[in-house]
């Protein structure tokens, strides 16, 4: 029994080769785990279910492979690619979730986030943030015409790479209080997120309790991923040494 968690992909249609690496990763896969959660991010943009890029069709393929070999499969949304649907997901046989969602890791109550909302440092984000993901907006934005959603995100990602030059690598890290609070908030003593591009165990206390936040890799052209089963946590990532790398729960 094992588990697989992956996050921060950033696939897009003009890097083909990212596309491939991960379908490779997934079909040798199969044989090794029963489920897989991608924690936001797998996309490096989205528009809109109604306007899939071919080149994610292979992707698509393998998730759905996954999917009838028994593995369950479950998807959640990053920034990056909040405005994926439940229609994209049940295509590719995946579970849409809900942000944050609680389960049960081999009797383990564990928090899954991908983890923008935990960098509450980043107020201009944050605002930037509560406005995307209202409701009302996004109907709108998926009613315009494609080029309107093309030239809108473009414009986002552009005033989003001027801003992050200005801003420090601590506010664009989480925020260890918010982190502590919504643990608390779900009695958690574990959690798994993606998002800061900054793959570690952490160990700290909760009301005087050892708490864990394992924090996922992003690919940037490698592979990363957390295994788990119910005798240990594995983070496999090239920037974290090995002795680093495995949390120990029995
Ligand atoms: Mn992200």
């Amino acid at each position: 029994m094992t588990t697989l968690f992956i996050s921060d992909l950033h696939l897009s249609p003009d890097n083909e080769a990212l596309i491939q690496l991960t379908i490779e990763f997934l079909s040798t896969q199969t044989k090794d785990i029963d489920a897989l959660y991608l924690l936001g991010d797998v996309f490096n943009t989205w528009l809109g279910d109604d306007i899939v890029a071919v080149e994610f069709e292979p992707l698509i393929t393998q998730l759905q492979q996954l999917h009838q070999a028994g593995i369950k499969t479950f998807l959640m949304v990053g920034n990056r690619d909040f405005m994926m649907g439940k229609h994209f997901a049940e295509r590719c046989g995946c579970q849409l979730i809900a942000e944050p969602t609680v389960i049960d890791l081999y009797g383990i109550k564990t928090l899954l986030i991908h983890g923008d909302s935990l960098c509450t440092d980043d107020v201009s984000y944050q605002r930037y943030r509560r406005k995307t993901r209202n409701m009302f907006l996004q109907w709108c934005f998926l009613h315009l015409p494609v080029r309107y959603r093309q030239g809108i995100s473009d414009k986002i990602k552009q005033k989003s790479r001027q801003q992050k030059q200005y801003k420090s690598s601590m506010i664009m890290d989480v925020n260890q209080l918010e982190v502590s609070r919504i643990m608390q908030q779900y009695g958690v003593q574990y959690l798994i997120h993606g998002h800061t591009h900054r793959p570690a165990i952490h160990l700290f206390t909760i009301a005087d309790k050892p708490a864990y936040r394992i924090v996922l890799g992003d690919w940037d052209n490698n592979i990363s991923f957390l295994k788990c089963n119910d005798h240990h946590f594995v983070l496999s990532d090239h920037r974290i040494s090995e002795s680093d790398s495995v949390l120990r729960i029995s």
